[in-house]
């Protein structure tokens, strides 16, 4: 009898800076033991060997910028058992969602020398508005320990677990002071999703949310208490408007502070 067939993993870019899938490779101990468990079957990064689907696992690291990208991920979809976008660009559309608020034609003419070679849709979006997608794990990058649970989970068939609570858990947690409550600086931990253990804020710093919307957060109110700390309203559309600019949560608060300036 021969050995059972180990499970296929599937890496996949889209419009991204790869550092997601660098999380994956810097995991180490934890990969060796991944790989021991997968057989790696598409990850550019690591290694030149393809093989075809379907896949039992596909990680997709990116958003969708061209109309090429709308139709792969399709494809991918098709021979993906499960699929598990991987860090704000794939979850949100990225810092390159910027170009959303704004017309894209006209950046395209001022980046490119040729701007007539260039295909691209109006808008990056997320992975989840092209295909269906099993789980959605962020962060800019995403967090490695968070990385190796989801694979494990999903090898395992039993649901990640990976909170959607804020950052300002993970301060109580580790004991860290609150930054906006004891010093004053403004920290968008309360309405950003749990994943780093609270880095920023442990020194001294606040959160700038780069894992993305938490579940529920009340970003008006997180709004209305930055204001109240001196934060203009360009420093409020900044402010919600990195990494995860076009998560809806985010998006509305800029919308709405960028609306009030007229
Ligand atoms: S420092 Fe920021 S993340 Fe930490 S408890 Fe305060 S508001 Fe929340
Ligand atoms: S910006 Fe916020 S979510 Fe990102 S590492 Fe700092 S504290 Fe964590």
């Amino acid at each position: 009898m021969g050995a059972p067939r180990k499970p296929k993993l599937a890496v996949f870019k889209f419009a991204s800076c790869d550092g997601c899938q660098l999380s994956l490779l810097d995991c180490e101990d934890e990969l060796l033991a991944v790989a021991g468990q997968v057989e790696i079957a598409n990850f550019a990064e690591a290694s030149r060997a393809v093989v075809k689907g379907p896949y039992d696992l596909t990680l997709v690291e990116g958003s969708v910028t061209t109309p090429h990208d709308a139709e792969r991920i399709r494809v991918i979809r098709r021979a993906s058992k499960f699929l598990v976008t991987i860090g704000a660009c794939a979850t949100a559309g990225g810092i390159q969602a910027l170009r959303n608020f704004r017309d894209v034609r006209e950046l395209t003419a001022l980046v490119y020398a040729h701007p007539e070679y260039i295909t691209a849709l109006e808008t990056s979006t997320p992975i989840s508005q092209h295909v269906r997608v099993d789980f959605e794990l962020r962060g800019c990058p995403i967090s490695k320990a968070q990385l190796v649970e989801v694979l494990s989970a999903f090898l395992r068939g039993r649901k990640p677990n990976v909170p959607a609570y804020s950052v300002c858990v993970e301060c109580k947690r580790r004991g860290t002071v609150c930054v906006m409550v004891a010093r004053g600086t403004p920290c968008l931990g309360p309405a950003t999703q749990a994943g780093c253990g609270a880095l920023c804020p442990s020194y001294l710093r606040g959160c700038y949310a780069c894992f993305g919307p938490a579940e529920s957060p009340n970003g008006e109110a997180l709004a209305g208490r930055w204001s109240e700390l001196g934060a203009s309203g360009p420093d409020l559309v900044r402010a919600f408007r990195s990494f995860n600019a076009y998560a809806p949560a985010f998006r509305a608060v800029s919308e709405s502070h960028e609306r009030k300036q007229g």
